[in-house]
């Protein structure tokens, strides 16, 4: 690949960062991180956080010797910036960025921030469903082949902070629409973008024309020595690529027909067509099982090759992944009966993609906070696949709405041990037991971590 220079499209200096103020807003994973690069390229910095600060942060911005607050926003503080550093958390219907607009600072993603102080090549990963996994089996095939490569984005120690003490020449960076939102001048080297399918549409007017846009910022700067990787097969892409221009080269993914440049299937092998040597490897051996899972291997062994990675490593690294917890991931049998913690399935999307790989009738644990959920898309496989539903929520009322014709048993059920004992009960030998809540989880737990592991926790204590 040719490398691209970052000095070119840069509007803002380097160096020089003395007499210049940066805020923080919200000091999270990426928020701690960005203050620490500030602060080491010279700004002033000050962090802001409306909530409480986790003790973890806190240290580390004492022991920096960085000015913060929580629990409020000084407006004397933050509104005297040259530029504001934005937690994708925060919306931009809180009044603080209101008012930061309205004086017209810069808000910035920490993405977007960090980007200016590395010339290492950028590899983004985008999409509503697959991201995680798909930038951790990019970073695993990288590693393996030896190049000298970071993982950041929305996954592990923030981007920034690596940037600040780490020389990589590669990074593998997982992106959400919140950070794209925020980001102007940063470019990818390699994008790739996963799919499109209505989230986080409160976030963006309940219009997916904005979600989608916001996602095609993935490519904007990238110039023809770049490349942009993306699923022939989505709908939703395919639109907004219609709607678009594209400097980059095009390498699209599909599992419905031959692509001429990019991924697809042949006789159950995975093809890989680039200019380079054709890959080629059979369905069976890739650890990533799954009709979904099949297309983050296409995207991640098509941004391995066009790095010229050599096909026995991205072959053997594709088939010794371990996949990553709360993923289609199997806890344990008991009775007979299988159970699956698939708590990270937060939107329908991603439950229909647990479902479709199921091959035992299911007892499905559903619900938690409703996004906006269409639940029609997935009446079919739950006529066909699932024998009872198990909601574990507060609010169940649109789950009992949208399935009482399809499945014959809809239990309410309000902690994870209970729905546990109620699916374990429902379940005969064979069946499996699948949590794959199409919900976020901040109504009985602290996130889809907590609720993963409490559902695991209680399947052992059966
Ligand atoms: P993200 O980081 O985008 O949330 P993850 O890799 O964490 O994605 O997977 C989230 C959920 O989506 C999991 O339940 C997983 O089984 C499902 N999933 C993974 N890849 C895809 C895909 N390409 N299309 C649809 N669903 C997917």
């Amino acid at each position: 690949m040719q490398s691209s220079s970052k000095a070119a499209n840069q509007k803002f200096p380097l160096q020089g960062a003395e007499g210049a103020r940066l805020v923080v807003l919200g000091a999270g994973e990426s928020g701690a991180g960005a203050a620490y690069l500030a602060q080491q390229q010279g700004y002033d910095v000050f962090v802001s956080d409306f909530g409480a600060i986790a003790d973890k942060y806190k240290t580390q911005l004492t022991g920096w010797g960085i000015r913060f607050e929580e629990q409020q926003h000084t407006e004397a503080e933050i509104l005297n910036a040259t530029e504001i550093v934005k937690s994708p958390g925060i919306p931009d219907k809180a009044p603080i960025i209101k008012k930061i607009k309205e004086k017209g600072i810069a808000l910035l993603s920490e993405i977007e921030f960090a980007g200016r102080y590395t010339d290492a090549k950028m590899i983004c990963i985008t999409g509503s469903n697959g991201k995680t996994t798909t930038t951790s089996l990019t970073y695993h095939i990288l590693k393996n082949a030896g190049l000298n490569v970071g993982l950041a984005g929305n996954i592990g120690k923030s981007f920034a902070y690596q940037v600040a003490t780490q020389k990589f020449d590669h990074y593998v960076l997982e992106i959400s629409s919140f950070m794209l939102d925020n980001m102007y001048e940063f470019k990818a080297d390699i994008a790739v973008l996963l799919n499109i399918t209505p989230d986080h549409l409160d976030r963006y007017d309940y219009k997916l024309e904005n979600y989608a846009a916001s996602k095609f910022r993935i490519a904007q700067n990238q110039t023809a020595a770049d490349y942009f990787i993306y699923c022939a097969d989505d709908a939703e892409t395919i639109k907004g690529m219609e709607e678009r221009k594209f400097a980059a080269q095009l390498l699209p993914f599909s599992i419905e027909k031959p692509i001429e440049r990019g991924a697809y299937l042949e006789h159950q092998n995975l093809i890989i067509n680039t200019s380079l040597e054709h890959f080629k490897m059979s369905l069976t051996q890739l650890a990533l099982q799954g009709k979904h899972n099949i297309y983050n291997s296409m995207a991640s062994g098509i941004v391995a090759k066009v790095l010229e990675i050599r096909n026995e490593t991205i072959r053997e690294s594709m088939s010794d992944f371990q996949n990553i917890e709360h993923r289609l991931e199997f806890v344990a049998k008991i009775s007979g009966i299988s159970f699956i913690n698939d708590s990270k399935a937060t939107n329908v999307n991603s439950t229909w993609y647990a479902l479709e790989s199921m091959s035992n009738d299911v007892v499905l644990i559903l619900g938690g906070v409703d996004k906006g959920n269409d639940y029609a898309m997935l009446k079919e496989l739950v006529k066909q696949k699932v024998k009872s539903i198990v909601c574990l929520g507060k609010d169940n009322r649109r789950i009992h709405d949208a399935f009482e014709d399809d499945v014959e048993i809809i239990v309410n059920t309000h902690s994870a041990s209970e729905a546990v004992q109620v699916a374990y009960h429902l379940a005969e030998k064979g069946d499996t037991v699948l949590l794959s809540p199409a919900c976020a989880s901040f109504d009985l737990f602290e996130n889809y971590e907590d609720r993963g592991d409490q559902f695991k926790q209680a399947v052992k204590e059966l």
